[in-house]
Protein backbone atom coordinates (compact mmCIF):
# COMPACT_ATOMS: atom_id res chain seq x y z
CA UNK A 1 0.00 0.00 0.00
CA UNK A 2 1.21 3.29 -1.25
CA UNK A 3 1.87 6.21 2.16
CA UNK A 4 -0.93 9.03 1.80
CA UNK A 5 2.23 11.72 1.48
CA UNK A 6 3.87 9.49 -1.65
CA UNK A 7 0.59 9.76 -3.54
CA UNK A 8 0.99 12.21 -6.71
CA UNK A 9 4.63 12.68 -6.31
CA UNK A 10 6.95 13.79 -9.59
CA UNK A 11 7.90 10.99 -11.79
CA UNK A 12 11.01 10.60 -13.09
CA UNK A 13 12.02 7.63 -16.09
CA UNK A 14 12.83 4.53 -15.25
CA UNK A 15 16.02 3.80 -13.65
CA UNK A 16 17.88 0.73 -14.19
CA UNK A 17 19.80 0.23 -11.23
CA UNK A 18 19.37 2.42 -8.14
CA UNK A 19 22.18 2.59 -5.11
CA UNK A 20 21.62 3.95 -2.05
CA UNK A 21 24.89 5.41 -0.64
CA UNK A 22 27.53 7.01 -1.81
CA UNK A 23 30.60 5.92 0.46
CA UNK A 24 32.65 3.20 -0.24
CA UNK A 25 30.37 0.43 -1.45
CA UNK A 26 27.78 2.22 -2.97
CA UNK A 27 30.20 3.80 -5.21
CA UNK A 28 32.31 0.61 -5.99
CA UNK A 29 29.02 -0.90 -6.93
CA UNK A 30 27.84 1.82 -9.14
CA UNK A 31 30.88 1.91 -11.11
CA UNK A 32 31.04 -1.65 -11.58
CA UNK A 33 27.81 -2.05 -12.66
CA UNK A 34 27.78 1.09 -14.74
CA UNK A 35 30.53 -0.55 -16.77
CA UNK A 36 28.58 -3.27 -17.23
CA UNK A 37 26.36 -1.23 -19.53
CA UNK A 38 23.47 -0.90 -17.12
CA UNK A 39 22.17 2.69 -16.29
CA UNK A 40 22.68 3.61 -12.72
CA UNK A 41 21.96 6.38 -10.51
CA UNK A 42 23.25 6.57 -6.91
CA UNK A 43 21.09 8.92 -3.98
CA UNK A 44 23.38 9.95 -1.09
CA UNK A 45 21.48 11.81 1.70
CA UNK A 46 25.04 14.31 2.42
CA UNK A 47 24.44 18.03 0.93
CA UNK A 48 27.80 17.27 -0.56
CA UNK A 49 30.49 14.83 -2.35
CA UNK A 50 32.48 15.93 1.09
CA UNK A 51 32.49 12.99 3.80
CA UNK A 52 34.26 12.75 7.17
CA UNK A 53 37.93 12.12 7.04
CA UNK A 54 38.96 8.90 8.88
CA UNK A 55 42.26 6.99 9.41
CA UNK A 56 41.81 3.10 8.27
CA UNK A 57 43.97 0.40 7.94
CA UNK A 58 43.76 -2.24 5.22
CA UNK A 59 45.84 -5.25 4.13
CA UNK A 60 47.43 -4.85 0.98
CA UNK A 61 44.73 -6.43 -0.75
CA UNK A 62 43.22 -3.31 -1.50
CA UNK A 63 45.57 -2.85 -4.07
CA UNK A 64 44.12 -5.71 -6.35
CA UNK A 65 40.86 -3.77 -5.37
CA UNK A 66 41.17 -0.22 -6.50
CA UNK A 67 42.19 1.94 -9.38
CA UNK A 68 45.71 3.47 -9.55
CA UNK A 69 44.11 6.73 -9.29
CA UNK A 70 42.56 5.92 -5.69
CA UNK A 71 45.91 4.83 -4.60
CA UNK A 72 46.02 8.57 -3.94
CA UNK A 73 43.80 7.65 -0.56
CA UNK A 74 47.13 5.92 0.55
CA UNK A 75 48.79 7.76 3.62
CA UNK A 76 51.71 5.32 5.24
CA UNK A 77 52.58 1.45 4.80
CA UNK A 78 52.94 -0.48 7.75
CA UNK A 79 55.32 -3.24 8.51
CA UNK A 80 55.34 -4.44 11.71
CA UNK A 81 52.74 -5.34 14.34
CA UNK A 82 53.25 -4.93 18.18
CA UNK A 83 51.31 -6.91 20.28
CA UNK A 84 50.78 -5.94 23.87
CA UNK A 85 49.34 -7.41 27.00
CA UNK A 86 50.24 -7.59 30.87
CA UNK A 87 53.26 -6.28 30.50
CA UNK A 88 54.43 -9.21 27.62
CA UNK A 89 54.65 -8.06 23.60
CA UNK A 90 55.01 -9.97 20.42
CA UNK A 91 56.10 -8.39 17.44
CA UNK A 92 55.13 -9.16 13.98
CA UNK A 93 57.03 -8.41 11.28
CA UNK A 94 54.70 -8.49 7.52
CA UNK A 95 55.83 -9.89 4.60
CA UNK A 96 53.55 -7.19 2.69
CA UNK A 97 53.11 -3.78 4.55
CA UNK A 98 49.28 -2.87 5.68
CA UNK A 99 48.46 0.10 4.07
CA UNK A 100 46.65 3.15 6.13
CA UNK A 101 44.33 4.99 3.95
CA UNK A 102 42.26 8.00 4.64
CA UNK A 103 38.59 7.62 3.93
CA UNK A 104 37.30 10.89 1.92
CA UNK A 105 40.50 10.86 -0.18
CA UNK A 106 39.38 7.38 -1.34
CA UNK A 107 35.49 8.28 -1.09
CA UNK A 108 36.45 11.55 -3.40
CA UNK A 109 38.30 8.86 -5.65
CA UNK A 110 35.54 6.46 -5.68
CA UNK A 111 33.14 8.86 -6.80
CA UNK A 112 34.72 10.16 -9.77
CA UNK A 113 35.28 6.86 -11.00
CA UNK A 114 31.93 6.03 -10.81
CA UNK A 115 31.04 9.42 -12.64
CA UNK A 116 33.36 8.54 -15.28
CA UNK A 117 31.79 4.86 -15.50
CA UNK A 118 28.78 6.64 -16.47
CA UNK A 119 26.57 6.79 -13.06
CA UNK A 120 24.61 9.68 -12.41
CA UNK A 121 25.59 10.56 -8.40
CA UNK A 122 22.75 12.99 -6.69
CA UNK A 123 23.61 14.18 -3.46
CA UNK A 124 20.99 16.01 -0.89
CA UNK A 125 18.44 12.88 -1.54
CA UNK A 126 17.79 10.59 1.37
CA UNK A 127 16.07 6.98 0.55
CA UNK A 128 12.85 6.91 1.97
CA UNK A 129 10.63 4.04 1.02
CA UNK A 130 9.99 1.36 -1.52
CA UNK A 131 6.93 -0.64 -2.78
CA UNK A 132 6.81 -3.25 -5.94
CA UNK A 133 5.10 -1.88 -8.64
CA UNK A 134 4.31 -3.46 -12.10
CA UNK A 135 8.07 -3.00 -13.78
CA UNK A 136 10.12 -3.20 -10.78
CA UNK A 137 10.07 -0.73 -7.64
CA UNK A 138 9.27 2.43 -6.66
CA UNK A 139 11.98 3.95 -4.74
CA UNK A 140 10.65 7.06 -2.95
CA UNK A 141 13.25 9.50 -1.71
CA UNK A 142 13.61 13.27 -0.79
CA UNK A 143 15.22 15.39 -2.79
CA UNK A 144 16.80 19.22 -0.97
CA UNK A 145 13.15 18.58 0.63
CA UNK A 146 11.24 17.60 -2.31
CA UNK A 147 9.17 14.07 -2.35
CA UNK A 148 10.22 12.51 -5.33
CA UNK A 149 9.77 8.53 -6.90
CA UNK A 150 12.01 7.17 -8.90
CA UNK A 151 11.25 3.75 -10.61
CA UNK A 152 13.93 1.04 -10.61
CA UNK A 153 14.60 -2.61 -11.97
CA UNK A 154 17.37 -3.08 -8.82
CA UNK A 155 18.07 -1.16 -5.07
CA UNK A 156 21.34 -1.54 -3.99
CA UNK A 157 21.34 -0.94 -0.13
CA UNK A 158 24.82 0.65 0.33
CA UNK A 159 23.38 2.89 2.81
CA UNK A 160 25.60 1.63 5.99
CA UNK A 161 25.24 -0.10 9.82
CA UNK A 162 21.33 1.36 10.14
CA UNK A 163 20.29 0.77 6.24
CA UNK A 164 16.74 2.01 5.84
CA UNK A 165 16.51 -0.02 2.94
CA UNK A 166 17.35 -3.10 4.43
CA UNK A 167 14.56 -2.31 6.66
CA UNK A 168 12.22 -1.55 3.92
CA UNK A 169 12.82 -4.78 2.26
CA UNK A 170 12.44 -6.76 5.35
CA UNK A 171 15.70 -7.63 6.45
CA UNK A 172 16.07 -7.66 10.18
CA UNK A 173 18.82 -5.28 11.86
CA UNK A 174 22.42 -6.01 12.11
CA UNK A 175 24.07 -5.56 15.89
CA UNK A 176 26.16 -2.82 16.10
CA UNK A 177 29.53 -2.02 18.45
CA UNK A 178 31.03 1.66 19.02
CA UNK A 179 34.52 2.25 17.32
CA UNK A 180 36.19 5.43 18.68
CA UNK A 181 39.44 6.81 16.95
CA UNK A 182 41.32 9.95 18.10
CA UNK A 183 44.21 10.89 15.77
CA UNK A 184 47.30 11.99 18.08
CA UNK A 185 50.63 13.16 17.78
CA UNK A 186 52.90 10.12 17.30
CA UNK A 187 54.93 9.36 20.29
CA UNK A 188 58.91 9.65 19.61
CA UNK A 189 59.46 5.68 20.59
CA UNK A 190 57.04 4.69 17.87
CA UNK A 191 58.48 4.11 14.12
CA UNK A 192 55.83 5.61 11.56
CA UNK A 193 55.62 1.76 10.37
CA UNK A 194 54.40 0.00 12.88
CA UNK A 195 50.70 -0.54 14.44
CA UNK A 196 50.60 -1.46 18.06
CA UNK A 197 47.99 -3.07 19.46
CA UNK A 198 46.97 -4.00 23.11
CA UNK A 199 44.78 -6.45 24.21
CA UNK A 200 42.84 -5.59 27.82
CA UNK A 201 40.29 -7.76 28.69
CA UNK A 202 38.63 -5.89 31.49
CA UNK A 203 38.63 -2.81 29.21
CA UNK A 204 37.06 -4.50 25.86
CA UNK A 205 36.23 -7.88 24.77
CA UNK A 206 38.27 -6.51 21.68
CA UNK A 207 41.42 -4.44 21.30
CA UNK A 208 42.77 -0.89 21.63
CA UNK A 209 45.29 -0.29 18.57
CA UNK A 210 47.35 2.92 17.20
CA UNK A 211 47.80 3.24 13.66
CA UNK A 212 50.47 6.20 12.31
CA UNK A 213 49.71 7.94 9.10
CA UNK A 214 52.72 9.97 8.81
CA UNK A 215 55.71 10.41 11.26
CA UNK A 216 54.04 13.07 13.05
CA UNK A 217 50.69 11.78 13.17
CA UNK A 218 48.75 8.46 14.30
CA UNK A 219 45.45 7.29 14.84
CA UNK A 220 44.57 5.79 18.17
CA UNK A 221 41.91 3.99 18.99
CA UNK A 222 39.28 1.41 20.70
CA UNK A 223 36.36 -0.99 20.08
CA UNK A 224 34.29 -1.68 22.71
CA UNK A 225 29.88 -2.88 23.79
CA UNK A 226 28.65 -0.05 24.85
CA UNK A 227 28.69 3.79 23.39
CA UNK A 228 29.19 5.83 26.79
CA UNK A 229 31.18 3.18 28.57
CA UNK A 230 33.57 2.63 25.49
CA UNK A 231 33.76 6.46 25.46
CA UNK A 232 34.76 6.95 28.94
CA UNK A 233 37.50 3.66 29.00
CA UNK A 234 38.97 4.89 25.47
CA UNK A 235 39.73 8.49 27.77
CA UNK A 236 41.28 6.80 30.32
CA UNK A 237 43.47 4.66 28.32
CA UNK A 238 44.31 8.08 26.25
CA UNK A 239 45.55 9.51 29.79
CA UNK A 240 47.14 6.22 30.81
CA UNK A 241 49.44 6.59 27.20
CA UNK A 242 49.84 10.38 27.56
CA UNK A 243 48.11 10.99 24.27
CA UNK A 244 46.23 14.00 23.53
CA UNK A 245 43.42 14.22 20.93
CA UNK A 246 43.76 16.58 18.19
CA UNK A 247 40.67 15.24 15.91
CA UNK A 248 37.61 12.17 17.00
CA UNK A 249 36.32 9.95 14.66
CA UNK A 250 33.78 7.53 15.41
CA UNK A 251 30.28 5.58 14.62
CA UNK A 252 28.87 2.29 15.35
CA UNK A 253 29.93 -0.72 13.01
CA UNK A 254 28.09 -3.93 12.54
CA UNK A 255 29.19 -7.61 13.71
CA UNK A 256 29.11 -10.17 11.56
CA UNK A 257 27.16 -13.36 13.16
CA UNK A 258 26.29 -14.84 10.17
CA UNK A 259 26.20 -14.47 6.62
CA UNK A 260 23.01 -11.59 5.51
CA UNK A 261 21.93 -12.87 2.00
CA UNK A 262 22.72 -9.53 -0.05
CA UNK A 263 19.52 -10.22 -2.54
CA UNK A 264 15.53 -10.01 -1.70
CA UNK A 265 12.86 -10.01 -4.49
CA UNK A 266 10.21 -7.37 -3.71
CA UNK A 267 7.31 -7.50 -6.29
CA UNK A 268 8.92 -7.62 -9.65
CA UNK A 269 12.17 -6.08 -8.29
CA UNK A 270 15.09 -6.77 -6.59
CA UNK A 271 16.68 -5.56 -3.60
CA UNK A 272 20.39 -6.23 -2.50
CA UNK A 273 22.55 -4.92 0.27
CA UNK A 274 26.39 -4.20 0.31
CA UNK A 275 29.07 -3.05 2.73
CA UNK A 276 28.09 -2.30 6.42
CA UNK A 277 24.62 -2.64 5.51
CA UNK A 278 25.03 -6.47 5.35
CA UNK A 279 27.57 -6.92 7.88
CA UNK A 280 29.88 -7.51 5.43
CA UNK A 281 32.88 -6.70 8.44
CA UNK A 282 35.85 -8.79 9.40
CA UNK A 283 34.40 -9.20 13.01
CA UNK A 284 37.69 -10.46 13.92
CA UNK A 285 39.43 -7.14 13.31
CA UNK A 286 36.36 -4.92 12.42
CA UNK A 287 37.89 -3.84 9.17
CA UNK A 288 35.45 -3.60 6.48
CA UNK A 289 36.88 -1.88 3.82
CA UNK A 290 38.42 -4.92 1.80
CA UNK A 291 35.75 -7.30 2.47
CA UNK A 292 32.57 -3.97 1.83
CA UNK A 293 34.64 -4.03 -1.65
CA UNK A 294 34.26 -8.21 -2.09
CA UNK A 295 30.78 -7.61 -1.52
CA UNK A 296 30.27 -5.10 -3.48
CA UNK A 297 31.83 -6.95 -6.40
CA UNK A 298 29.57 -9.90 -5.69
CA UNK A 299 26.41 -7.55 -5.98
CA UNK A 300 28.06 -6.00 -9.27
CA UNK A 301 28.72 -9.27 -10.52
CA UNK A 302 25.02 -10.83 -9.61
CA UNK A 303 23.29 -7.90 -11.05
CA UNK A 304 25.29 -8.45 -14.40
CA UNK A 305 24.48 -11.71 -14.19
CA UNK A 306 28.25 -13.06 -14.16
CA UNK A 307 28.15 -15.33 -11.31
CA UNK A 308 28.28 -15.90 -7.40
CA UNK A 309 31.39 -17.37 -6.67
CA UNK A 310 33.03 -13.46 -5.42
CA UNK A 311 30.06 -13.41 -2.54
CA UNK A 312 30.93 -17.43 -1.63
CA UNK A 313 34.76 -16.79 -1.09
CA UNK A 314 33.17 -13.38 0.67
CA UNK A 315 31.15 -15.38 2.72
CA UNK A 316 33.43 -18.07 3.57
CA UNK A 317 36.33 -15.06 4.99
CA UNK A 318 33.82 -13.44 7.07
CA UNK A 319 32.62 -16.74 8.56
CA UNK A 320 36.51 -17.29 9.34
CA UNK A 321 36.68 -14.11 11.25
CA UNK A 322 33.51 -15.37 13.06
CA UNK A 323 35.23 -18.09 14.04
CA UNK A 324 38.37 -16.45 15.76
CA UNK A 325 36.18 -13.54 17.23
CA UNK A 326 34.40 -16.06 19.03
CA UNK A 327 37.38 -18.18 19.92
CA UNK A 328 38.84 -14.72 21.57
CA UNK A 329 35.76 -12.96 23.04
CA UNK A 330 35.91 -14.42 25.99
CA UNK A 331 39.74 -14.86 26.55
CA UNK A 332 41.02 -13.51 30.14
CA UNK A 333 43.95 -11.84 30.90
CA UNK A 334 45.59 -15.44 31.23
CA UNK A 335 44.41 -16.44 28.09
CA UNK A 336 45.64 -13.32 26.16
CA UNK A 337 48.86 -13.80 28.11
CA UNK A 338 49.52 -17.30 26.81
CA UNK A 339 48.50 -16.29 23.07
CA UNK A 340 51.15 -13.73 23.01
CA UNK A 341 54.00 -16.40 24.39
CA UNK A 342 52.54 -18.58 22.13
CA UNK A 343 53.20 -16.64 19.11
CA UNK A 344 56.82 -18.43 18.66
CA UNK A 345 59.10 -17.39 15.64
CA UNK A 346 57.47 -19.41 13.24
CA UNK A 347 53.44 -18.74 14.10
CA UNK A 348 54.61 -15.48 14.45
CA UNK A 349 56.00 -15.86 11.01
CA UNK A 350 52.77 -17.16 9.29
CA UNK A 351 51.17 -13.92 10.35
CA UNK A 352 53.57 -11.56 8.72
CA UNK A 353 53.47 -13.70 5.54
CA UNK A 354 49.22 -13.92 4.89
CA UNK A 355 47.45 -11.58 5.06
CA UNK A 356 44.47 -11.26 6.95
CA UNK A 357 42.03 -11.12 3.92
CA UNK A 358 42.96 -14.73 3.14
CA UNK A 359 42.20 -15.54 6.87
CA UNK A 360 40.96 -19.32 6.47
CA UNK A 361 44.84 -19.96 4.85
CA UNK A 362 45.84 -17.98 7.76
CA UNK A 363 44.60 -19.69 10.13
CA UNK A 364 45.25 -23.21 9.07
CA UNK A 365 49.29 -21.91 8.71
CA UNK A 366 49.31 -20.85 12.01
CA UNK A 367 47.62 -23.93 13.90
CA UNK A 368 50.08 -25.85 11.78
CA UNK A 369 53.12 -23.85 13.34
CA UNK A 370 51.55 -23.69 16.37
CA UNK A 371 49.11 -26.43 17.49
CA UNK A 372 48.79 -25.24 20.85
CA UNK A 373 46.90 -22.46 19.76
CA UNK A 374 44.06 -24.54 18.75
CA UNK A 375 43.49 -25.70 22.41
CA UNK A 376 43.42 -21.92 23.37
CA UNK A 377 41.05 -21.15 20.79
CA UNK A 378 38.92 -24.03 21.56
CA UNK A 379 39.39 -22.96 25.59
CA UNK A 380 37.78 -19.56 24.15
CA UNK A 381 34.97 -21.29 22.55
CA UNK A 382 33.71 -23.10 25.69
CA UNK A 383 34.24 -20.17 27.71
CA UNK A 384 32.00 -18.34 25.10
CA UNK A 385 29.37 -21.70 25.27
CA UNK A 386 29.40 -21.27 29.25
C1 LIG B 1 36.25 5.33 13.20
C2 LIG B 1 36.20 4.13 12.30
C3 LIG B 1 37.38 3.48 11.97
C4 LIG B 1 37.36 2.39 11.11
N1 LIG B 1 38.52 1.77 10.81
C5 LIG B 1 38.56 0.82 9.85
C6 LIG B 1 39.80 0.28 9.42
O1 LIG B 1 40.86 0.62 9.96
N2 LIG B 1 39.79 -0.62 8.39
C7 LIG B 1 38.64 -1.02 7.79
O2 LIG B 1 38.69 -1.83 6.85
N3 LIG B 1 37.43 -0.55 8.21
C8 LIG B 1 37.38 0.36 9.21
N4 LIG B 1 36.18 0.87 9.63
C9 LIG B 1 34.95 0.35 9.01
C10 LIG B 1 34.73 0.97 7.63
O3 LIG B 1 34.94 2.36 7.68
C11 LIG B 1 33.31 0.66 7.17
O4 LIG B 1 33.13 -0.74 7.18
C12 LIG B 1 33.04 1.20 5.74
O5 LIG B 1 33.33 2.56 5.66
C13 LIG B 1 31.59 0.94 5.37
O6 LIG B 1 31.34 1.48 4.11
P1 LIG B 1 29.89 1.45 3.48
O7 LIG B 1 30.00 2.08 2.15
O8 LIG B 1 29.32 0.08 3.57
O9 LIG B 1 28.97 2.32 4.47
P2 LIG B 1 29.10 3.85 5.01
O10 LIG B 1 30.53 4.33 4.89
O11 LIG B 1 28.48 3.86 6.36
O12 LIG B 1 28.23 4.67 3.99
C14 LIG B 1 26.84 4.72 3.98
C15 LIG B 1 26.43 5.91 3.10
O13 LIG B 1 25.03 5.89 2.94
C16 LIG B 1 24.52 7.21 3.15
N5 LIG B 1 23.13 7.06 3.61
C17 LIG B 1 22.69 6.53 4.78
N6 LIG B 1 21.35 6.53 4.83
C18 LIG B 1 20.93 7.05 3.65
C19 LIG B 1 19.62 7.31 3.08
N7 LIG B 1 18.48 7.03 3.75
N8 LIG B 1 19.55 7.86 1.84
C20 LIG B 1 20.68 8.16 1.14
N9 LIG B 1 21.94 7.95 1.63
C21 LIG B 1 22.04 7.40 2.87
C22 LIG B 1 25.45 7.80 4.22
O14 LIG B 1 25.40 9.21 4.26
C23 LIG B 1 26.80 7.26 3.75
O15 LIG B 1 27.39 8.09 2.78
C24 LIG B 1 36.14 1.92 10.55
C25 LIG B 1 34.94 2.54 10.91
C26 LIG B 1 34.97 3.62 11.79
C27 LIG B 1 33.67 4.26 12.18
Amino acid sequence: MEDEKFKSPEKRDTEDVVVIGSSAAGLYTAARVARGGRRVSVLESKATPDPAPRTLIVTDYFKKQISTAARSSILNEIRRFELFTDGRSAQVTLKQPDLIIERSRLIRSLAEEAAHAGANLRYDTRFLDLSPNAKGLHVQVDEGGKREELHAVSVVGADGARSRVARAAGWPPVETVPLVQAVVKLPKDCPPDTTRVWFVPDDTPYFYWMIPESRERAAVGVIGEHGRATKLLFDRFLEKKGFEPLEWQGARIPVYHRWVPVQRTVGNGEVYLVGDAAAQVKVSTVGGIVTGFRGARGVADAILQKGTAELRTLRRELGTHWLIRRALHHFKQADYSELVDLLNASARESLGEINRDESTRLLWNVIRRQPKLVLLGLRGLLLGKR
